[in-house]
């Protein structure tokens, strides 16, 4: 078996991490014997924590997971495989709505690059959420701690007070 095929990615936005997304992580995390969670450098304007703040809340929110390692990246994500010897791309699918666009992704970076891609459905728990609701939750004052870590929910409070 091609080597690169235990390694995988988990990329996203992550603005900020879930539970969603833990529950994504941790269950790659027992079928790959590594796995990179990669942090889109992207242009959005609603961005609501930086790059470096999203990989640091994916560190302290995975300490428990040994074979997860966490980086940032631009460009491409079959560059980022390439670079970090990774075969898999792993990502969550929530709903048939999701399945369209993850598709059109998934045969676009197999064409660049021979990447598979593996679509992990989504916990029932967590198929309603995403990083946008819980940050229009937050800004209004709604309670979000069944849905994101303590340390997430603290900060993204903190973050909705200052602006
Ligand atoms: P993107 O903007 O690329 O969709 P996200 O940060 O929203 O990035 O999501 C990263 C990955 O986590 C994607 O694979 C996405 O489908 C998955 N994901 C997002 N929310 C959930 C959720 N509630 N449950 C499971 N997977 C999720």
């Amino acid at each position: 078996m091609n080597p690169e095929a235990r390694h995988a990615v988990c990329p996203g936005s992550f603005d900020p991490v879930t539970h969603g997304h833990l529950d994504i992580i941790s269950r790659t995390s027992q079928l790959y014997d590594e796995v990179w969670v990669a942090v889109f450098h992207n242009a959005s304007k609603n961005a609501v924590f930086s790059v470096e703040e999203r990989v640091e809340l994916l560190r302290e929110t995975t300490q428990d997971m040994p074979n997860v390692k966490i980086a940032s990246f631009r460009g491409l994500v079959v560059d980022f495989c390439k670079e970090h010897g990774v075969g898999v791309i792993v990502r969550g699918v929530r709903a048939i709505s999701d399945f369209d666009y993850e598709l059109q992704m998934a045969q676009m970076n197999y064409g660049l690059a021979g990447i598979e891609t593996v679509m992990m459905p989504t916990n029932p728990l967590y198929s309603f959420l995403s990083s946008s609701m819980v940050k229009d939750a937050a800004k209004w004052g709604g309670d979000i701690s069944p849905h994101v870590p303590e340390v997430v929910q603290r900060r993204l409070v903190e973050r909705m007070r200052q602006d």
